[in-house]
Order: structure tokens, then sequence, then C-alpha cells
């Protein structure tokens, strides 16, 4: 049967490991409960906050694509960067999200039907700033715009854990092909902009694969999108569902990059 995994990662910070391996993460604070992503909006999210006894958690969205906003409508205070505001609506359909979970959960395990998931969020979204902070009682959480993914994407910074919630922005595999996505140049200004953040946090924490990880990843990227733009990256075919791109650089058959570095990037070669 389809079941979130719970995970604590300390005291105050819980990783909801979704039906369809995407993470989300829960932080209680002594006041407040944060949920920061809702995945494909299985319905097993719900159950997995009742084991945890939490009701109304104020949702942070890191950005609107499927398996990150998709269970929005479940919840009453969702914020999401105003930028990704027009994504949701076609990402979080039903069509997409039952689409996401058929890829991403193996064919036997497949007992899901469209009442599993919650419906579309129709509007109602609150403005995610960057710099905005929410106190959730001894421990804090700013968010950060990193464009790029998408337009709206955030990161959040918890400084009291020394960790930063990286979501889908900067990672081993880092989707920057689609149309909603920054072009290389952009994304390369906005991680030389988003270093001024490393002196307060150590940890990373990824919405798929290993959670955790080290800010190796944000160095690996500028020098990647560096290659990229001299054109001098592995430029490796890549394909996904029905997507071509190229993968900046080269990786084994575990996908882990074949120089031992972290971070790597999925582009598109008119996407520059
Ligand atoms: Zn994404």
């Amino acid at each position: 049967m389809l079941s979130c995994q719970i995970i604590p990662l300390n005291q105050y910070l819980t990783q909801i490991i979704d039906p369809t391996g995407v993470s989300c993460f829960l932080l209680q604070g002594s006041q407040e409960s944060v949920l920061i992503d809702t995945g494909t909006g299985m319905r097993q999210l719900l159950q997995a906050l009742e084991d945890l006894s939490v009701s109304s958690p104020l949702v942070l969205l890191s950005h609107g694509h499927a398996d990150h906003a998709g269970g929005a409508a479940w919840f009453d205070q969702v914020y999401l960067n105003r930028l990704d505001w027009q994504l949701v609506q076609k990402h979080c359909s039903l069509d997409m999200r039952m689409g996401y979970a058929r890829f991403a959960i193996p064919p036997e395990e497949q007992t899901f039907a469209s009442d599993d998931f919650a419906p579309l969020k129709p509007d109602g979204y609150k403005s995610l700033e960057s710099g905005q902070i929410f106190n959730l009682g001894g421990l804090s959480i700013e968010a950060i715009h990193v464009p790029g993914h998408t337009q709206g994407s955030m990161c959040f910074l918890v400084p009291e854990l020394r960790i930063m919630i990286y979501g889908d922005a900067c990672n081993s595999n880092t989707f920057l092909f689609d149309e909603n996505a920054s072009t290389v140049s952009g994304y390369y200004e906005t991680l030389l902009d988003f270093k001024k953040y490393d002196e307060f946090y150590d940890t990373v924490l990824f919405s798929h694969g290993p959670v955790t990880g080290s800010k190796q990843v944000l160095e690996d990227n500028i020098e990647l999108c560096e290659k990229i733009i001299k054109r001098t990256d592995d430029a490796m075919p890549f394909a996904f569902m029905d997507k071509q791109a190229l993968r900046a650089a080269a990786v084994d058959e575990n996908l882990n990059r074949l120089d031992g570095r972290i971070g790597n990037i999925i582009y598109s070669e008119n996407r520059i």
C-alpha cells in the first residue's frame, strides 16, 4: 500500500517523503508549524500529518511544479512566489500530477485513482517574497528568491539550524531545460548572488534523492554554468519523460559525476 515515509532529521525538522519519492519538510517551533512543499498532493500526505499530530500548518512552496505544489488545495495559508502563480495552475492540473505519479511510482504499486489526489487549488495563494521571515517560536525561516529552475523558485534558510533548503533550485540534477526556466546565463547570475548567504548555513536539503548535502553543489553548478556558457562542458544527451536536453557533466550508470563532483545541470542548447 502506498504511504509517506516520515523521517525525523532533528527535534524541529521532519522529512516527509510522499509516495512519488519527493520530500516535503515540516518545521515545528514552539508556536507554529510550517510545511515546506506538499508533494504531488496524494492523500497519504494528510495521513502523515495526522500521524505527526499536525493540523493546519502554514505552507511555503519552493515553486509551482506538480510534485511540490500538488497538495496546496488542502491548506488555508499557502505562500508561493508570484512569478509561479500562472505556472502552478498548469503544472498542478490533475492530469500533470497523475502523469508524474505514473512516471515515479513502479507500475505494480500504481493503485491510486484520481480521487486520491487533492483538487487543483483555484487561486488564493499568498505572495512569498525574498527576505520574508516566518517566526515559528525559537526557530525562523527566511525565504530567498533563487530563480532558475522556475522564475518563482525559493530557497529557505533556517539560521538556528544552519540549514538551507534548496528544493529543486540547485542540485545534482538541476533542470533548466523547460520554457519556464531561466537561461543558463540568467541562472549563473542568480547563483553568484545566492553565494552571499554562504556564511549562514552548513547543510543543504534537497527535494529529490539523498536529502542532505553540502553547499559544494553551489560551487559546482557555478563552475558548470561557466563551462556551458563557454561551450566547454561535457554536453551529454539527456532524455526526461518526452523531452530531450543536455547534461553538463558526464555521469556513470548511477548518475554520479565521473570527476567526483556533486552538482549538475540539465539544459537546453537553445537556452544558454
Ligand atoms: Zn521542480
